[in-house]
């Protein structure tokens, strides 16, 4: 049997049912920890876009 690692923790886990497309988490755990992740990671790019079109330093008023 083909053994799978999880994305989230890397850990090899064995598929549950050979039906179906291949699972990507070892568990429903893991899904959730990335689905919060990749939450977090859109939050960082909000925050980190209007920073990068201003640079700091070139907008000082003296
Ligand atoms: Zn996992």
């Amino acid at each position: 049997m083909k053994s799978l690692h999880c994305v989230c923790c890397g850990r090899p886990f064995a598929r549950t049912s050979p039906r179906g497309p291949a699972p990507l988490y070892c568990s429903r755990d893991c899904r959730r920890q990335m689905d919060v992740r990749r939450r977090a990671w859109s939050d960082e790019d909000l925050f980190a876009r209007p920073a990068l079109a201003e640079p700091a330093g070139s907008s000082l008023p003296f």
